[in-house]
C-alpha cells in the first residue's frame, strides 16, 4: 500500500503472500490456528491501513488477503493432515505390532505345551531336563524323574470311549501339576498316558514321596475304571530315579532308568511306584501306599 506504482505494489504483495507462506511452514499451525492467524492478520493489516491513512487498492488488498489466507489455510490443513495420518500410521503400526507380539507368544505358548492336558509337551521337556541336568553337573546337584503311566488305559477307552479317556487324561494332568509345588519342578506329558515329572535338586527319598503324593492325587480324582484289574477307579504305576550327573552320565539314561522301573512296575502288579537305586538296578519291592 505504500508504493503508489501499482506494478511495484502487485509484485511486493506477492512477496509478502510467499514470506507468510513461510512464516506458516516454519511455525508449523494446524488448521484452526492459521485459519484464525489468517483472519487477523487480514484484520489487523486492514486497521493499520485504515488508522494510518495508507494508500490502498481494494482490489490488491482483497487478492493479497484471499491469497494469503488461502495460502496459510491450504498450508495448515496440509500440516495438519500430514500429522494426522502419521499419527494414524504409527497408531496402526503400534497395534499391529502388539497384535504380532500376542500371536508370537500364543505360539510359543502353544508349542511348549500338550493341547488336551495344559501341560508341558515333550519337546519342552527335553529342553528343559537337559538344561536342568547341565545345571545340577555344574552345582553336584541330583536331579530325579517319575515316570508315569496309566494302568489299563487301552481297556479304558475301549469301555469308557476315546472321549471320557481324554477327560481321564486331563484331569491326571491336572492332578500331577498341583503335586508339584516347588517352582523349579515341572510336569509333562512324554505321550498317549505316560507321563513325566521333573524334580531338580531332588534326591530319591524326596522323589519317592512325590510319587506317593501322585498316587494320592490320582486316587481322590475317583475316575471310574470298567475294565481295571487293578480296582474300580484308574490308576498309574510310576518309576522314580534320581542322581548327581557326573562323569559320562547323561540325561538320556536317567530316563531310560525311570521307564524300566515303570515296566517293573506294571509287572509288580501296577498300581505302584518302583525305584532305581544308586547302582542303577531297580529296587524289587514296589511302594505303594499304606
Ligand atoms: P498298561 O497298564 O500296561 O500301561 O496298559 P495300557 O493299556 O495303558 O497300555 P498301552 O500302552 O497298551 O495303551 C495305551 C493306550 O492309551 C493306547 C491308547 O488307546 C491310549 N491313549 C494314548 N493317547 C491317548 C489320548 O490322547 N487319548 C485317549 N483317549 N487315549 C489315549
Ligand atoms: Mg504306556
Ligand atoms: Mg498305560
Amino acid at each position: 500500500s505504500a508504493f503508489p506504482d501499482s506494478f511495484f505494489n502487485q509484485h511486493s504483495s506477492y512477496v509478502v503472500i510467499l514470506i507468510i507462506a513461510i512464516i506458516y511452514g516454519i511455525g508449523g499451525l494446524r488448521l484452526a490456528p492459521a485459519m484464525i492467524a489468517c483472519i487477523s492478520s487480514a484484520a489487523l493489516s486492514f486497521l493499520v491501513i485504515r488508522h494510518y491513512e495508507l494508500w490502498y487498492n481494494w482490489g490488491h488488498f482483497s487478492q493479497y488477503v484471499v491469497l494469503a489466507n488461502a495460502v496459510g489455510i491450504l498450508l495448515g490443513y496440509l500440516l495438519e493432515h500430514r500429522d494426522r495420518t502419521m499419527f494414524l500410521q504409527a497408531e496402526l503400526l503400534g497395534l499391529e505390532k502388539r497384535k504380532m507380539d500376542q500371536l508370537s507368544q500364543e505360539f510359543n505358548r502353544l508349542s511348549r505345551e500338550d493341547a488336551l492336558t495344559g501341560l508341558a509337551n515333550r519337546r519342552h521337556f527335553n529342553e528343559v531336563f537337559q538344561q536342568e541336568w547341565d545345571r545340577a553337573r555344574r552345582d553336584q546337584r541330583p536331579v530325579a524323574l517319575i515316570f508315569v503311566d496309566v494302568d489299563h488305559f487301552k481297556p479304558f477307552n475301549d469301555s469308557h470311549g476315546h472321549v471320557e479317556g481324554d477327560k481321564a487324561l486331563a484331569m491326571v494332568g491336572v492332578a500331577l501339576k498341583t503335586v508339584l509345588r516347588r517352582s523349579g519342578d515341572m510336569a509333562a506329558r512324554y505321550g498317549g498316558e505316560e507321563f513325566v515329572l521333573l524334580l531338580p535338586g531332588t534326591g530319591l527319598e524326596g522323589a519317592r514321596e512325590v510319587a506317593l503324593q501322585v498316587t494320592r492325587a490320582i486316587q481322590s480324582l475317583r475316575i471310574h475304571h470298567r475294565a481295571s484289574s487293578v480296582g474300580d477307579y484308574v490308576t498309574v504305576s510310576m518309576g522314580v530315579a534320581s542322581v548327581q550327573p557326573e562323569g559320562e552320565l547323561r540325561s538320556a539314561q536317567l530316563l531310560a532308568q525311570a521307564d524300566e522301573a515303570v515296566y517293573a512296575a506294571k509287572e509288580a502288579g501296577r498300581n505302584c511306584i518302583m525305584l532305581v537305586q544308586a547302582d542303577g538296578t531297580i529296587d524289587p519291592t514296589p511302594v505303594r501306599l499304606a
